[in-house]
């Protein structure tokens, strides 16, 4: 007798929901970095209870065609690569056809979607769609994501207080922010504004809207290039310093990533400038051929697989040690060791 059965699509889709969404800030996650990939350059958040209660993002990015709405609620559909080649060319922030149907699994969820000429508006209730209609909206993609694990009790109960979620959401928010200076990104939490970017593509603005205008008086210019890599961003002087490394932002072709070892670069860069237990405030934006990363390690895409990390690593030392020679913090002779 038969014992092994294919899952059904909810219940599988509910099962990869188990990994990619985590909690709120995961959703906000997912659906800004479709907004982000859709060529958006606005992008407005507005939740309620820390997103416990409702998620919303409006964009006005490229939208989803009619024919499209309902494949894009399956799984591993996507619009961003196509075969085995694409897999290690990723130049968009999704690839794996996996954020909505995880999303509807384990919410309810309410989708307008207009690429320019009627709009359409559909709504999934744990999955199942209950409504498709056409629906006339302006040219873009607006979400709504309510009652979150409504359907998922244990991962419901799992859930921190409103400051943990809220405080995942903005540094997730802040990040994206730093990471896409050109787009124009409003966070709002119960009606309160919480960050708001110009999308005029300058990241001290950014980076000024999220540590204060007197840290970025004290952030000096960092760039380098090497036949593989390209680096840019700001570091603070060493006279400011945090008590963890959070505030090292490493950003890979727009995507911000944890990397341990790049971290260390960073540090090395100061050279014995940094007290002991303390850490610098940085943001690197690194460009390079996709090729050299593989970014297909995890769901969350956080972590990645660097091809050279070791001539990466050196580049970002020494780039930001020259910064600081050109600051005269550094003698302009020394010699790194
Ligand atoms: P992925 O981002 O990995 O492709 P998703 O499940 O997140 O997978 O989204 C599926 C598809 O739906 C995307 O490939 C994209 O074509 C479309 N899509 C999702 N969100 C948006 C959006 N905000 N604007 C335009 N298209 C979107
Ligand atoms: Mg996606």
């Amino acid at each position: 007798m038969r014992k092994i059965f294919q899952l059904d699509d909810a219940l599988s889709n509910k099962i990869a929901a188990g990994e990619v969404v985590e909690r709120p800030a995961s959703v906000v996650k997912e659906l800004m970095e479709n907004a982000i990939d859709a060529g958006s350059t606005i992008i407005e958040i507005e939740l309620e209870e820390a997103g416990l209660a409702s998620i919303r993002i409006i964009d006005n990015g490229d939208g989803i065609a009619e024919e499209d709405v309902l494949t894009a609620f399956h799984r591993h559909a996507t619009s961003k690569i196509k075969d085995e080649n694409d897999l290690f060319r990723i130049r968009t922030l999704g690839f794996r056809g996996e954020a909505l149907p995880s999303v509807a699994s384990v919410s309810r969820l309410e989708m307008k979607t207009c690429t320019g000429d009627e709009g359409t508006r559909v709504v999934l209730e744990g999955g199942k769609v209950e409504v498709m209609e056409k629906a006339a909206s302006r040219k873009g993609t607006d979400i709504i994501v309510t009652d979150l694990f409504f359907n998922t009790p244990a991962r419901l109960k799992y859930m921190k207080t409103i400051h943990t979620e809220l405080g995942n959401i903005t540094d997730l928010v802040n990040r994206l922010a730093l990471a896409h200076p050109e787009v124009a990104i409003r966070l709002i939490h119960n009606e309160r504004q919480l960050l708001k970017t110009s999308g005029n593509g300058d990241v001290r603005q950014v980076l000024a809207a999220i540590y204060g205008m007197n840290i970025v008086k004290k952030m000096v210019p960092v760039i380098a290039e090497s036949l593989d890599f390209k680096v840019s961003g700001y570091a603070a002087l060493p006279e400011v310093t945090r008590a963890s490394r959070n505030y090292i932002s490493t950003m890979i072709n727009g995507r911000f990533i944890k990397n341990y070892s790049l971290a260390r670069a960073v540090q090395e860069g100061y050279h014995t400038l940094l007290p002991i237990g303390r850490y610098p405030i940085v943001l690197l934006n690194i460009e390079m051929d996709p090729i050299l990363v593989d970014v297909n390690v995890h769901p969350s895409k956080l972590e990645v697989r660097l091809s050279k990390e070791q001539e990466l690593n050196e580049l970002v030392s020494l780039a930001l040690k020259s910064a600081f020679k050109k600051e005269e913090l550094i003698p302009a002779g020394y010699v790194a060791p």
